[in-house]
């Protein structure tokens, strides 16, 4: 009953990405939506959304006290966010009236990717060599300790980065510099704020994503999936398979270095989505992201490979509320994927094809497009989006791997011709 269900305010989800809102329902939580400044909402929401709250992330004291005054009229429940800058400022708002969360010290370490190194290599874990660029300024010299111990080829990032935004492999020292400047340029742009960089040992090795659901400081590992092996120099998004075949032993270490992780950071309670390379068998993690991944993608990956039901269990836990029972859990179609449809080159797009004829193949869940004609999609190292997510459920993951073979052929993107020579990459 619309009365006594628990209101989650959920900060800066796309209305576009169902999932969370479906979840919502099916827990039976109204979602006070934040709604993300650059998107217009459509005239009709999702069913759960019980009422929109405006606040603007770039004052969190503002934000904060807005929120408070809500609550203060009536009371909610939980505060959630699936979207990754926005952790540390849930986590705080959590604290502050008194909701269930992670910690402000938690969110932040797995919101800044030099404190969750750190924490990490405190802790004993797999750790490429790093070495931090802290302020705007701090140019990277080569001769500092730090940095003639890292060995080529290395990776730079921002410390507070997302969507492989200005993540760039760098092969020599000598190259150093210029890229640190390129990543620099593309932050200003992309990621108001963000002038702190990592520089880390690149991890030359097939790359994982894991679901997880932790409670009471129990953490489940639900699905670890295959990502591809992108070599970069630019990191984009290519496939997701899970569950994915793996060295033997491999995801025995990856449990427990995911675990680690959890206890490293301090998070006890609700989702992770954790990125990781394997050397060999010995899994480095890339990150950790304490959230339900991919703005609501992981859900759709962790049910179609375990029938957990991801996302509402963590708003269930953002409220107090207990998760689902494992036993309780739907049968599974024993794998699930999502394909993200590669830009293909850069300019105006022209057509995205394709799709309809995916969006009839049985496999097929969602068809979510992000990207239409008339978009304009800029060259690496700058970063557009996305053309589309095609996400499915299969029977193994070998038939996920033959599906994927299909979209290559099935979907392309094509460029309006006269702005070729003006984005050619
Ligand atoms: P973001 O927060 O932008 O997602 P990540 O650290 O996850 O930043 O990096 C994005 C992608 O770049 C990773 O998924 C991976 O493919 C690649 N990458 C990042 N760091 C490394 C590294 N040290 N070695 C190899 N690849 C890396
Ligand atoms: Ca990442
Ligand atoms: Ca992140
Ligand atoms: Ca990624």
């Amino acid at each position: 009953h619309a009365m006594n269900r628990p209101a989650i305010v959920l900060v800066h989800q796309r209305v576009s990405l169902p999932w969370i809102f479906d979840a919502a329902d099916r827990a039976g939580i109204g979602v006070v939506l934040v709604p993300r400044p650059d998107e217009a909402l459509p005239g009709e929401l999702p069913g759960a959304v019980t009422e929109v709250l405006r606040l603007d992330l770039s004052d969190p004291a503002a934000a904060l006290e807005r929120l408070r005054s809500r609550h203060r009229e009536r009371p909610f429940d939980g505060i959630a966010t699936l979207y990754d800058p926005a952790v540390p400022f849930v986590a705080e708002a959590a604290e502050a009236l008194g909701l269930p969360g992670i910690g402000a010290s938690a969110a932040r370490a797995a919101q800044d990717k030099r404190l969750m190194r750190e924490r990490f290599a405190a802790a004993g874990m797999n750790v490429p060599r790093f070495a931090r660029l802290d302020g705007p300024d701090a140019a990277p010299d080569p001769t500092a300790p730090d940095l003639t111990e890292l060995r080529f080829p290395v990776v730079v990032k921002p410390a507070h980065g997302f969507s492989s935004i200005g993540v760039v492999r760098v092969d020599a020292p000598e190259d150093l510099p210029a890229a640190v400047e390129a990543v620099r340029a593309v932050c200003r742009a992309k990621i108001p704020g963000a002038v702190d960089l990592v520089v880390e040992e690149y991890l030359d090795g097939p790359e994982y994503a894991v679901e997880s659901l932790a409670y009471r400081g129990r953490v489940e590992v639900l699905t670890i999936g295959y990502k591809g092996q992108p070599k970069g120099p630019y990191f984009e998004e290519t496939v997701y398979r899970a569950p994915a075949p793996l060295p033997s032993g491999a995801a025995a270490a990856i449990e427990r270095e995911v675990a680690a992780a959890h206890a490293a950071l301090g998070i006890a309670e609700g989702p992770a989505h954790t990125e990781l390379r394997l050397q060999g068998d010995r899994p480095y993690l890339l990150e950790l992201g304490a959230r339900v991944g991919g703005s609501g993608v992981s859900h759709c990956i962790a049910y179609g490979a375990t029938g957990a039901d991801l996302a509402a269990d963590a708003l269930r836990i953002a409220v107090g509320r207990e998760p689902e029972a494992p036993e309780c859990r739907k049968p599974a179609a024993g794998a699930a994927a999502n394909y993200i449809v590669p830009c293909g080159g850069a300019g105006r797009i022209r057509a995205v094809r394709g799709l309809e004829r995916v969006r009839a193949l049985p496999e097929t869940d969602h068809v979510v497009q992000m990207l239409h004609p008339g978009d304009v999609v800029k060259p690496y190292p700058d970063f557009s989006g996305y053309p589309a997510f095609v996400i499915s459920t299969h029977p193994d993951t070998a038939a996920a791997e033959r599906y994927h073979r299909l979209l290559d052929d099935l979907i392309s993107v094509e460029y309006e011709v006269e702005d070729e020579a003006e984005y050619k990459v």
